[in-house]
């Protein structure tokens, strides 16, 4: 697969975002496209921020550490979007802009000691299930309240939104219950004006669902295989 042929899909995704920004009268430039690189080589990394990815996706911290450290020449920012265990928390505050995956207290405090050791404030996302499926990970939207309440008061994190990962679906629109919930406790939770809270984002929507996504309100789409093709 030639450069062209990313780039191309790059920029169908790139126009896609903005198309379906524009029909539901939102600025194209408030949703920010995270490149889901998870399997890819660094290679095609390097291919993706040539032809201008800034964000990128990854979701295991091994593969990561080897694909950051081989592209550090790159001002790119690196999200993490996968489950996290606590044991790798020392990593992921040294490698990642923001974690779109905490969903318990005990990860988030492992995170705010690490971060403290290395004098940063790590931005995060409290990861949702709104599905209720016992494979998912998240918070139920009955904790969510409580659990970011509670993240809210340690000193080395800031909490920036919520992110979620519907159930998948053949069809996008079944997936639009999912993110109107998720927005919907946002705004709730937004409301209740707890201090050092900020709930802006919402990560939500993927290559199969996230114009739907973009019309409930996404901040943050996490995309993979419509960028860099399926993966092995
Ligand atoms: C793999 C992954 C994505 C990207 O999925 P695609 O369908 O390839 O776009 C997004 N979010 C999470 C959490 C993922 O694990």
């Amino acid at each position: 697969m030639g450069e062209s042929k990313l780039r191309q899909r790059l920029k169908t995704v790139k126009d896609r975002i903005r198309k379906v920004a524009e029909s539901c009268g939102r600025d194209p430039g408030s949703v920010r496209l995270v490149a889901v690189s998870k399997t890819m080589p660094a290679d095609r990394v390097r291919e993706a921020i040539a032809s201008g990815v800034t964000i990128l996706g990854e979701n295991y911290i091994q593969e990561a550490r080897e694909k950051i450290a081989e592209l550090s020449e790159h001002p790119v920012s690196w999200h993490f979007i996968g489950h996290l265990q606590t044991n790798k928390s020392k990593y992921a505050v040294k490698l990642f802009d923001l974690i779109h995956s905490v969903d318990s207290l005990r990860l988030a405090r492992e995170l705010n000691k690490q971060a403290g050791k290395i004098n940063k404030v790590q931005e995060i996302l409290i990861q949702v299930n709104l599905s209720e499926e016992a494979s998912k990970s998240g918070t139920s939207s009955g904790e969510l309240k409580e659990l970011a309440t509670e993240i809210s008061q340690l000193e080395h994190i800031a909490v920036k939104g919520l992110m979620t990962m519907p159930p998948f679906f053949d069809e996008p629109e079944r997936a639009k219950p999912f993110f109107s919930e998720l927005r919907r406790l946002r705004n709730q939770v937004g409301a209740a004006a707890i201090p050092n809270l900020g709930m802006d984002e919402l990560s939500m929507g993927m290559t199969g669902d996230f114009e739907v996504a973009i019309q409930e309100g996404a901040t943050l789409v996490r995309i993979g295989t419509a960028i860099f093709g399926q993966r092995m």
